[in-house]
């Protein structure tokens, strides 16, 4: 199966979306990778979902990549003794950490880091930032507030703190039970969220220990602020414009997510814009003109990925938001204006064999109207910067691991298939040709450029271009 886009789509699995014919009907409808939200659902409800998402690849012969995004240190209200209670503008409420349930003058914020973190003019936003308190006095155990955004409030409900360095480990006790268990499924990538620091990636990184790909959650302040020293670590970086936008003035959020984009695109990590992008598709069988040009921009502007959350994990029309997502960045990739918008932000190549090769394809590709690249990668590392290339010319990437197969499902242009290394140049070339040709890629007297490296099987060996004829197959 060929995709004709180069842009990927991450559907998020839920109830709306758990069968195996859902399931199956999404991937053929575009989706190219799997979120399991562990935020909601069980272990049981995650372990159904890849067994289903295994067995399908199995059929389908198509890699297909799992992404396990954990709820990372959220913050929560306590419970009310009474149900909601309004708060009104200009009162006082208190936050603290006894955990008798709350009324209208007090609930608790059982989270003492970061009750530690307040300070006289700290914010905090409730409920998706509904309500905005202003803390006028804080101790080690209480925070003294005025509701500056009154509104009704309930149990458990979402704080926010914009403007604070909250002294927290980057995983809960409940990320470290799902981190176990999602890596012992074999996910092939982990979401980590409301990421504050570099420091909060090599953590888990440290854990994780290469056994999937590890993707930051940009979604604070912090986070953004320390953007570079992140997709550094990261292996990917997630536009995470849900919390982002309550964390965030939301009319700075445009300008973050190009400057994430373009900060990933030229340090070569995938980057992926998350969020409310076909929201009334929850709803409703067909989006907004303004959902449509807000996939189309992020298209527009070289993410690797877009991807569904309530829409295809809760939502009466998932089938529906995958194919209109396909179909956008089917018809925005074929704008005329696309390649030359995308390559205005070509990034500086580093002074690589990767980097030096990956450039020479492109370009020889383009020069002489080649039907593929093809590139051999073990690591998938090779893959990585000749996706960063964003050229016009498709990228076959063959490789042994499975595993870096299903990884870069979610990667720019790439169309992976997992095979046996080749062993001498011949086999290099007619691998090429024939993998190419059953793809869909070629067809007879089309021109090839492949990538490869010399001794054969040896990863980060990159160091050869060839251009080669696909004869009768
Ligand atoms: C987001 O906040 O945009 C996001 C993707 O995270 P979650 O869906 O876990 O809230």
């Amino acid at each position: 199966m060929r995709r004709l886009r180069k842009t990927k789509i991450i559907a998020t699995l839920g109830p709306s979306s758990s069968s195996a014919s859902m399931i199956e009907a999404l991937h053929l409808a575009g989706a190219d990778v799997f979120r399991l939200n562990f935020s909601h659902g069980d272990h049981k409800d995650h372990e159904e979902r890849v067994d289903t998402i295994r067995a399908l690849e199995k059929n389908s012969g198509r890699p297909i990549g799992i992404l396990a995004d954990l709820q990372g240190p959220k913050i929560r209200l306590g419970t009310f003794k009474d149900g909601p209670v309004l708060l009104e503008n200009d009162a006082m409420f208190r936050l603290d950490l006894d955990e008798t349930p709350g009324d209208k003058t007090r609930v608790s914020l059982p989270h003492p880091a970061v009750l530690e973190s307040l300070e006289e003019g700290s914010i905090l936003l409730l409920d998706d930032g509904k309500l905005k308190l202003t803390v006028m006095e804080a101790g080690t155990d209480f925070a003294d507030c005025e509701v500056t955004v009154g509104g009704k409030i309930s149990d458990r409900k979402g704080v926010n703190i914009p403007n604070a360095l909250v002294r927290m480990s980057p995983l809960t006790d409940k990320d470290r039970k799902d981190l176990d268990f999602a890596l012992s499924l074999g996910v092939d990538w982990v979401a980590l969220s409301f990421v504050q620091r570099p420091d909060d990636i090599a953590e888990v990184k440290k854990i994780v220990a290469g056994r999937a790909a590890v993707m930051a959650k940009i979604e604070k302040p912090a986070a953004v602020e320390a953007l570079d020293g992140i997709i550094d670590l990261a292996d990917a970086i997630m536009v995470a414009r849900g919390d982002l936008g309550v964390e965030m003035p939301i009319q700075e959020v445009p300008a973050i997510q190009k400057k994430i984009i373009s900060r990933a695109r030229e340090a070569g990590k995938p980057v992926v814009v998350a969020t409310q992008m076909l929201e009334s598709m929850i709803a409703a069988p067909v989006p907004t003109r303004a959902e449509v040009t807000d996939v189309a921009n992020a298209i527009y502007d070289g993410t690797d990925a877009v991807m569904l959350s309530a829409e295809s994990a809760a939502g009466e029309y998932p089938l529906e938001a995958v194919s209109m997502m396909n179909d956008i960045a089917e018809v925005t990739e074929k704008d005329p204006m696309y390649q030359g918008i995308i390559d205005s932000k070509h990034g500086t190549l580093e002074a690589t064999t990767a980097d030096a090769i990956s450039a020479a394809a492109t370009q020889v590709a383009s020069t002489i109207g080649a039907a593929s690249v093809v590139t051999y990668t073990t690591s998938g590392s090779t893959a990585l910067r000749a996706a960063r290339e964003r050229g016009k010319t498709p990228v076959l990437v063959l490789t042994p691991s499975l595993k870096t197969a299903r990884t870069l499902a979610l990667v720019w242009g790439l169309h992976c298939v997992h095979t046996s290394d080749a062993k001498n140049f011949a086999e290099m070339v007619d691998k090429a040709c024939k993998i190419s040709f059953a793809e869909g890629f070629t067809r007879p007297g089309d021109r090839v450029v492949i990538m490869a490296g010399v001794p054969f099987g040896t990863p980060g060996s990159t160091n050869i271009l060839r251009i080669a004829w696909v004869g009768e197959q």
